[in-house]
This record gives structure tokens, C-alpha cells and sequence, in this order.
């Protein structure tokens, strides 16, 4: 994989964490870059260099010509596609968040990802709701990205 990888600007804030009690990634040579410099308040995408196509999440090969993707920094902003609330949940660090809205965030870059909303009153969240990034510091090196209205 190509692109720049110490080279982007924060684009959302990171919030220090207590205790990381949810599961972490398990990081690995494709998608360790990524959640490194969510840690450091950026969100990237690929971009494939041979023929454009842009994906999330991160993938060894692009997925439209089995090409080399390349690291794109992102605005870290997007608008929600669509969503659920989550009312449920027995693992305790995600019950203790309940409920909350699970979206996927189509980027203004053109990808879609998927990211968790906690903290926002779902009512505040429907389909078209601007939203930003935002990055929990789940350990010293990875970032989770989360999203809420902007
Ligand atoms: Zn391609």
C-alpha cells in the first residue's frame, strides 16, 4: 500500500479514554495504518491508483481490479445514509451506552462506513443528519472512530 502515511492534519477530535473496556481491533499489516492514525484524529480511506475506486474498510487489494490501494486522508465528514438504535445489549461497556444509533455514514469523499453514535440522543439522528468524526483513544495505538451530528 501507497500514500502518505504520517502526512495528514487532524480532522476530529480524540477523546482520552479511562478504561477501554469494548473489544480492540485486531490490528494487522493491512489495516494497522488506519487505526494508528485514528489515534492521531484522521480517517482514511483507499484509493485505488489505477483505477479510482475509492472503499472502506481496509482491504490488501481495491475490490474493483485487484489493484494496490492507496491511503487517502478523509474530512472525517459525511452525512448519515441510514441507522438503527440499539436498545439491547449484554456486554456491559456497550450496555452502560444504551441506547444508542449505529450508522452508516456515507463520507463526503463517497464511501460508506460504519460507525457507532454514542452519547447521542437517537432522536437528533435520522436519514440526511449531518454528522462528524470523532475518535476514542482506545489504546496507545488505536483510535475507534465515532460519529455525531455536526
Ligand atoms: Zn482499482
Amino acid at each position: 500500500m501507497t500514500g502518505n502515511p504520517d502526512g495528514g492534519a487532524p480532522v476530529g477530535e480524540v477523546v482520552e479514554v479511562e478504561e477501554w473496556a469494548k473489544p480492540l481491533p485486531g490490528l494487522d499489516n493491512v489495516n494497522e495504518h488506519y487505526w494508528r492514525t485514528a489515534r492521531a484524529g484522521r480517517l482514511l480511506i483507499q484509493e485505488c491508483p489505477r483505477c479510482g475506486h475509492r472503499q472502506w474498510y481496509p482491504r490488501a487489494l481495491c475490490t474493483a481490479c485487484g489493484g494496490d490501494p492507496a491511503w487517502l486522508e478523509t474530512a472525517g465528514r459525511g452525512v448519515v445514509h441510514t441507522y438503527t438504535v440499539i436498545r439491547q445489549q449484554g456486554i456491559p461497556a456497550f450496555k452502560a451506552e444504551l441506547p444508542y444509533v449505529v450508522a452508516m455514514v456515507e463520507l463526503e469523499e463517497g464511501p460508506m462506513v460504519f460507525g457507532s453514535m454514542p452519547g447521542v440522543d437517537p432522536a437528533l439522528v435520522s436519514i440526511g443528519t449531518p454528522v462528524e468524526v470523532w475518535f476514542a483513544a482506545a489504546a496507545d495505538d488505536t483510535g475507534v472512530p465515532y460519529w455525531r451530528p455536526r
